[in-house]
C-alpha cells in the first residue's frame, strides 16, 4: 500500500511555489499578496492563520492578517473588504470562517472580488468551476486531487465516490473529478447503501466528518482513497476512514494527521500567486 505523504507533497509545491515567486518577482517587481481577515479569539482560527502567514512567508509571498475583535460591526468588515478589492497590492483575500453569529457568512463571501478570491468560495467561481472554466479552487479539494493526480495521472474513466456533499469539500471535489472524467458518485447523509457505494470505488474521497466510517470491507482492493477529515477522539485525532481496517485492502491512502491537511495551505498559496498571474495579464 502506498502511504500517501501529504508533509512531502506539500512541501514539494511550497518549493515550486517559491521558486515560481522569485521568477515573478523579477518579471514584475514584485509580489503576489495574501491578506487574511481574522475576527474573533477562536483558537482553531488563529492557529490555522499562523501557519497560513508562515507558509506564506516561506514562499516569499506578501502576507498581511487583519485582526479584529469579536463585537466588529459587519459593516466594517465589508468595508475592509471593498479597500482590499481595490488595493492593486492584494492579489488574495481570505476571510477565515468562522465568522461571529452576527456577521452573514455569505454577504462576507460575496463581497470579495471573484479574482482575489483565494478560497473559490464565491458564486463565481463556484459557478466557473462548475461549468469547467478557469477559477479559484477550494484549497482542501485542490489538495485532494494534486494527491490523487500523483498517485494515478490518468484518471479517465475511473469511477469515484465523494463521501460528503459539503460547499468546502464534497461538491468541490466532484467538479475536479468530473473534469478528469471520472464517472463520479456524489454520497451524503440520505445515502441508502453507502458501504455498496464505495466498493464500485477506484477513488474514494471521505469528507463527512464522523471518525472512521469507512471501514476496509467498503474499499475495493487497489483503491485510491484520501481522508479529508479531522475528528477529535479519546484516542487522539482521526480520519473519516478506518485507517488500519483500510491500508489492507486499499492501493494508496492518506494518513490522518499528515495527508490532506498539509495540501490544504500550500494549495491557497498556489491559489494567491495564480489570482496575482491571472491580474497581470
Ligand atoms: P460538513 O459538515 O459541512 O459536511 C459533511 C457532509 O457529510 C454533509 O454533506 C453530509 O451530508 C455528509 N454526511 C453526514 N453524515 C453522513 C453519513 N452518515 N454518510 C454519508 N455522508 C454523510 O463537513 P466539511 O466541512 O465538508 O468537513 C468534513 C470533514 O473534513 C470534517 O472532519 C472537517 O474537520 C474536515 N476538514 C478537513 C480539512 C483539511 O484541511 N484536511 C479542511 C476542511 C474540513
Amino acid at each position: 500500500m502506498i502511504l500517501i505523504d501529504g508533509k512531502k507533497a506539500a512541501a514539494e509545491l511550497r518549493a515550486e511555489l517559491k521558486e515560481e515567486v522569485a521568477e515573478l518577482k523579477s518579471k514584475h517587481n514584485k509580489v503576489p499578496g495574501l491578506t487574511v481577515i481574522l475576527i474573533g479569539d477562536l483558537t482553531p482560527s488563529q492557529i490555522y492563520v499562523r501557519n497560513k502567514e508562515k507558509s506564506a512567508n516561506e514562499v516569499g509571498l506578501k502576507s498581511e492578517v487583519i485582526k479584529y475583535p469579536d463585537s466588529i460591526e459587519e459593516k466594517t468588515v465589508l468595508e475592509k473588504i471593498q479597500e482590499l478589492n481595490s488595493d492593486e497590492n492584494v492579489s488574495g483575500i481570505l476571510v477565515q470562517l468562522p465568522l461571529p453569529k452576527h456577521i452573514d457568512k455569505q454577504k462576507v463571501i460575496e463581497a470579495i472580488d471573484p479574482s482575489k478570491d483565494v478560497d473559490g468560495f464565491h458564486p463565481m467561481n463556484v459557478g466557473n468551476l462548475s461549468s469547467g472554466y478557469e477559477s479559484s479552487i477550494p484549497c482542501t479539494p485542490l489538495g485532494c486531487y494534486l494527491l490523487i493526480k500523483k498517485i494515478e495521472p490518468n484518471l479517465s474513466g475511473k469511477k469515484a465516490v465523494v463521501v460528503g456533499r459539503s460547499n468546502l469539500n464534497g461538491k468541490p471535489m466532484t467538479q475536479l473529478l468530473l473534469k478528469e472524467n471520472c464517472t463520479v458518485t456524489i454520497t451524503h447523509s440520505k445515502t441508502k447503501d453507502l458501504k455498496a457505494e464505495c466498493l464500485e470505488a477506484d477513488i474514494i474521497v471521505a469528507a463527512v466528518g464522523i471518525p472512521e466510517l469507512v471501514r476496509g470491507d467498503w474499499v475495493k482492493k487497489d483503491a485510491i482513497v484520501i481522508d479529508v477529515g479531522i475528528n477529535k477522539t479519546d484516542n487522539g485525532i482521526v480520519g473519516d476512514v478506518h485507517f488500519d481496517e483500510v491500508s489492507k485492502n486499499a492501493k494508496a491512502l492518506t494518513p490522518v494527521p499528515g495527508g490532506v491537511g498539509p495540501m490544504t495551505i500550500a494549495c491557497l498559496l498556489k491559489n494567491t500567486i495564480d489570482c496575482f498571474k491571472r491580474s497581470q495579464i
